[in-house]
């Protein structure tokens, strides 16, 4: 994994290989300027813009992971350089909002009476949940970041296409496919059509039919047209909120056949919104398909990955270096404004810490601890969990230890929203910065090249 390194201006210049970063730092050429990801800085160099080679970054947009590659390109070969893997919390920020909103209408229904409100607001043009909305932000701050500290001169970005209508429906085409789901096509008339005037679960004929959610309402089953399908009404009437498989297993695999399109949805809802922020960044952007990455990865024997993924993105006529190891970044967020802690009624049944800091430290910084004596020996390198006591529990690798003294913690990274995964297994004991940390980084190197 190549190192990013930066001049005496912080100007970006062009990655090194982990052993000239080592041999720099040794030689005392070079500063630690970063941690994650890791990058150093040139003491007294300045390098012509004549040294600096065509990088790009490649990006393979997904619902829960966005797949990011950094390669140098050589002609008509693609060098990796980097290879980071970005999980996104798009879920957690729905269910906190989500929670968060059932828990004010419990509240607000305590009132004797509140007329229907449901109706009178609007949603602003090109607006997007903030879940999305997250997506999109996350991985054009990563773009950022990486500019930051190598000298990009292009950007491909896989514009993702699932062909929502088809996936849903594949049998329409022509001008109804044009036009969308049954224009001009009454929802009912189509159901009958669809589900051959039966009742879908005891095939009772000449009958009134309603219209039922095979997945229930109230177990989140939309309102989708896959989704609805024609049931008697003591059918109707027995099924209730049951789910598929609890009221009529035999039948469920039949009826159920419908993909499921939340991760299709969330990814395009973000295409167009991602690829407008992308090219406001006065990079050149480079657009790739599905179909491309697929191609390129079958071509090549590169194995799927979401990192590797993004690597395959657009053009790629030869990919050398692949194998480099994957830095996985995993989007933690900056805590909660909110100091009440609710139960699930919505009442108060804990409250947090006023302060952010205590001694020092802030929930989200990466720590390097190393516990001199007692039960909990050792070095530990992870995100801090802070507590008012000064014990504070350490999000390793290889899972969490609790009650480590700020005393034998020293700070690596301030919090930043992101947690790191892997393990530094540095100690600080020597004198300067630089060799505190370099057997943190020795460790790091080998730790990866073996991964
Ligand atoms: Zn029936």
């Amino acid at each position: 994994m190549a190192v990013f390194v930066v001049d005496k201006h912080h100007h970006p210049l062009m990655p090194c290989t982990e052993k000239r970063a080592r041999l720099l730092l040794e030689r005392r050429k070079a500063r630690i300027h970063s941690m994650y990801p890791f990058t150093i800085r040139l003491v007294n160099r300045t390098v012509q813009e004549s040294a600096k080679q065509p990088l790009r970054c490649k990006l393979d947009p997904g619902s829960q992971v966005t797949g990011i590659a950094i390669v140098r390109e050589d002609g008509v070969k693609q060098v990796v350089l980097s290879l980071i893997e970005l999980s996104h919390r798009g879920s957690t920020i729905r269910n906190v909002l989500q929670s968060r909103a059932g828990k004010r209408r419990r509240r607000r229904s305590q009132l004797r009476y509140r007329a229907p409100r449901f109706e009178n607001r609007a949603k602003p043009s090109g607006w997007l949940p903030p879940s999305l909305l997250h997506r999109i932000a996350t991985v054009v701050s990563w773009v950022n970041r990486i500019r930051k500290r190598a000298p990009l001169t292009g950007i491909t970005c896989e514009r993702v296409r699932f062909d929502m209508q088809k996936l849903i429906h594949p049998e329409i085409d022509g001008a109804e496919y044009q036009q969308g789901t049954l224009f001009g096509y009454e929802i009912r008339e189509y159901l009958l059509e669809k589900w051959s005037r039966k009742c879908a679960y005891c095939d009772i004929q000449n009958v009134p039919l309603q219209i039922d959610h095979m997945v229930p309402k109230s177990h989140g089953g939309s309102d989708r047209i896959d989704n609805l399908t024609l049931a008697c009404a003591s059918c109707n009437q027995k099924k209730g909120s049951l789910s598929l498989e609890m009221f009529s297993p035999h039948r469920a695999k039949k009826l159920s056949s419908a993909p499921n399109l939340h991760d299709a949805a969330a990814v395009n809802a973000t295409r167009n919104a991602l690829w407008k922020q992308l090219t406001e960044l006065s990079i050149p952007c480079e657009a790739g398909t599905g179909g491309q990455t697929k191609y390129n990865r079958n071509r090549l024997g590169v194995p799927k990955t979401h990192a590797l993924d993004a690597a395959c993105t657009g053009t790629v006529f030869q990919l050398q270096n692949w194998l480099v190891p994957t830095q996985q970044i995993k989007c933690t967020g900056r805590g909660s404004y909110q100091r009440t802690r609710l139960d699930r009624f919505g009442f108060p049944r804990g409250y947090l810490l006023q302060q952010k800091k205590v001694c020092g430290f802030q929930t989200g910084d990466q720590v390097i601890s190393s516990v001199p004596s007692g039960k909990k020996k050792g070095t530990y390198t992870g995100r801090v969990a802070i507590r008012a006591s000064g014990y504070f529990n350490i999000q390793t690798a290889e899972g969490v230890v609790q009650g480590i003294s700020s005393k034998n913690c020293r700070l690596a990274q301030h919090a930043d929203g992101y947690h790191y995964l892997g393990n530094l297994g540095a100690n600080f004991n020597s004198q300067t910065k630089e060799q505190r940390l370099l057997p943190a980084l020795k460790a790091q190197v080998s730790a990866l090249s073996i991964g």
